[in-house]
């Protein structure tokens, strides 16, 4: 039988379900006793004792209430359930293995005391989840110019490159050459959703064009998207995935799909400091390297057109989002903000903000 409890919850229009289950889930707010909770507009998000309902609707437009929720049944034969039956409890104890899936490949995040272990989680979870063909685990931080964050396989083929399925299309990447973060998904969608007819878009930082692909699937009326990109390999892929997406992207347009993709979409491999100055005007800038936007900002505002719209990434500790607003008001004397919105965690204490500008 299935029970219900009562449940203090987070109640907030679909559209922002995603975004507020990361921040919920980054903050170590979101309970896992119960199951969420869906209406047919809202989602109901079951909260635990320590969450803090002034910051929560600071955060977000929508309300807390007491909500009757499914408990969580947990299932057996999950990948935590089976973990523990394969490493020792004295193991567990030190911490979870949690994992990201790019394509068919598991990343694994062992905590420090359980490398030895490792074998061991890998087999688990490919035993668990048979979609996954290549177990790997991080091995590096995300460095360098190209943040690439460096992954070794420790189980299955040996490989670092697959396809990614995101918002009904493809991408391929090979992770220990290019920047790729399946957590972005729903935050790309958010952006493409705002991009009208006729627009002439530019991502600064395409990577292997996630961003550029899903403002012209969702907008395939575009008028031009240009993608600056400064890793010569992530562009070539970025090239192929505007080749292996073009039907799902313009399929429902008049004319060969392939055809209007290398029309609209623009991929360029360049500095963005360099390149941007010579591309003219933009009505929107998407500016997705959150570490040093920043540096990029002056190049940016100088790009866009009059009423134009500029989405800034930046890292923000907790608690310090006006200071970070207030950074970007200085950049330009007409300059409004006109949402900041939180999508994912990069450390403790320190979220990814989108900080969405218009120049007036
Ligand atoms: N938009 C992509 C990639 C974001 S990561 C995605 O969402 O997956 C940031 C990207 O910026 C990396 O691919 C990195 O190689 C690129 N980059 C870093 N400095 C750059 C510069 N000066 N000019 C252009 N691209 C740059």
């Amino acid at each position: 039988m299935l029970t219900k409890k009562m449940v203090r919850c987070l109640k907030i229009k679909k559209q922002y379900g995603e975004q507020a289950k990361r921040w919920l889930a980054s903050n170590g707010w979101l309970s896992n006793e119960h199951m969420i909770g869906k209406t047919q507009r809202y989602l109901l998000f079951p909260l635990n004792k320590s969450a803090s309902v002034d910051a929560i609707l600071k955060e977000f437009s929508g309300s807390v209430e007491e909500r009757n929720l499914q408990k969580v049944q947990k299932k057996e034969g999950s990948f935590k359930e089976l973990l523990k039956d394969t490493i020792q409890k004295r193991e567990t104890d030190r911490g979870t293995a949690s994992y990201d899936v790019v394509g068919d490949i598991a990343v694994l995040d062992i905590p420090k005391g359980l490398e030895r272990c490792e074998k061991s989680i890998a087999w688990t979870l490919r035993r668990t989840h048979p979609n996954i063909k290549v177990v790997a685990k991080r091995a590096s931080i995300t460095e360098g110019e190209y943040r690439i964050r460096k992954i070794k396989v420790i189980s299955g083929e040996s490989r670092t490159e697959t396809i990614h399925r995101e918002n009904g299309l493809k991408f391929r990447v090979d992770l220990n050459k290019d920047y790729f973060s399946p957590r972005l998904g729903t935050e790309r969608l958010r952006i493409a959703n705002l991009v009208k007819p006729n627009e002439r878009v530019l991502v600064m930082f395409a990577g292997v064009g996630p961003y550029a692909l899903a403002i012209a699937k969702q907008q395939p009326k575009v008028k031009e998207v240009v993608g600056v990109e400064i890793n010569e390999h992530a562009v070539e892929l970025f090239k192929d995935n505007i080749r292996i997406n073009s039907k799902a992207v313009f399929g429902s347009l008049r004319g060969n799909p392939l055809a209007i993709a290398e029309k609209r979409i623009k991929p360029l491999c360049g500095d963005a400091n360099e390149l941007v100055p010579r591309l003219g005007r933009f009505d929107r800038i998407v500016m997705p390297l959150p570490k040093l936007a920043h540096e990029f900002l002056d190049v940016a505002i100088r790009a866009a057109k009059k009423g134009g719209t500029i989405h800034f990434y930046t890292f923000v500790k907790v608690g310090e989002l006006a200071k970070a607003k207030q950074l970007c008001r200085a950049a330009a004397k007409k300059i409004k903000i006109t949402r900041a919105v939180t999508c994912g965690a990069y450390a403790p204490y320190i979220n990814r903000v989108c900080i969405d500008l218009q120049l007036c």
